[in-house]
């Protein structure tokens, strides 16, 4: 069965599809891939040469990993897989902040010492520093997954569900299952009971429980797929789906050619 993707909904951070003709270990795949394993740039490190706020190192040390870095990760490499022995502009970047307040510090106000690193949001309030209060610090920027930490995981909401088929095989019109339906899936038009749109159906099986004729059959498509995911800004919905299918496709062929070797 061919692979189908049906976009229903596609902002910059946001994505609503549906994807069909794949087997429920794939699916699963697919997702625990955009969750886990697409990499992204993140504050791993960071060096306090001055620090006079309020807060200490290492809760400033935290809000800044947690800020979400726009970087194609394809220019960068893991640092366990790259051939420098310190650190190179390949494995790792910097970013710098030198304040005194009073002011606040946002995350624009990170200076990047690469120019393909952005901050996806620029208002993110690292810390509001009085009057007098310094903070001199240099932050290493380093490629990493979700696996290793949450800080690098691009997916904030990732999941999918089957698709539901709702229908009706026995009715006379009585309207419970219009009332408990917590999803709208049923109308009234006319007097007649119809489903509408059955796809926001939660398979909660209220409408089976009402319906004293036993009417209502609540099914799932085994190999139809409603997704919706949402990134913190690091990369797009679409970069991210297309990153992932790659790595996917990547791991398959590596993986086909093992085994053929074995074969042989
Ligand atoms: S509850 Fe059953 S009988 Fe009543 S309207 Fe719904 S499907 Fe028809
Ligand atoms: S299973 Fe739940 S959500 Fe689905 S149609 Fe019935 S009542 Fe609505
Ligand atoms: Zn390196």
């Amino acid at each position: 069965m061919a692979i189908e993707i049906n976009v229903i909904e596609l902002t910059e951070r946001y994505a609503k599809f549906i994807i069909s003709g794949l087997t429920p270990a794939s699916a699963n795949a697919l997702r625990r891939c955009m969750i886990n394993e697409v990499p992204r740039m993140a504050i791993d490190e960071v060096n306090f040469y001055e620090n006079t706020s309020v807060l200490f190192d290492e809760q400033l040390a935290l809000r800044l990993g947690l800020i979400p870095l726009r970087a194609d990760p394809g220019l960068y490499v893991l640092e366990d897989e790259c051939t420098c022995e310190d650190g190179c502009s390949l494995c790792q970047s910097t970013a710098s902040i030198s304040a005194e307040g009073p002011i606040k510090i946002y995350s624009s106000d990170l200076v990047m010492g690469d120019e393909n690193i952005s901050v996806a949001d620029d208002n993110i309030l690292i810390v509001d520093l009085k009057d007098g209060q310094k903070l001199l610090l240099n932050a290493i920027i380093k490629l990493g997954t979700g696996e290793m930490h949450a800080k690098w995981q691009n997916a904030v909401v990732c999941g999918y569900k089957n698709i539901p088929h709702v229908s009706i095989t026995d009715c006379n019109d009585c309207g419970r299952c219009v009332d408990v339906c917590p999803r709208d899936v049923f109308k009234c038009v006319d007097g007649r009971v119809m489903i509408g749109d059955d796809i926001n159906c939660s398979c909660c099986n209220l409408c089976v429980e009402a319906c004293e004729l036993d009417g209502i059959v609540i099914e799932e498509d085994p190999e139809a797929f409603l997704f919706k995911l949402e990134t913190d800004g690091g990369m797009t919905a679409s970069a991210l789906i297309v990153y992932a299918v790659r790595m996917l496709r990547d791991k398959a062929v590596r993986l086909k050619s093992v085994l053929e070797r074995f074969s042989h």
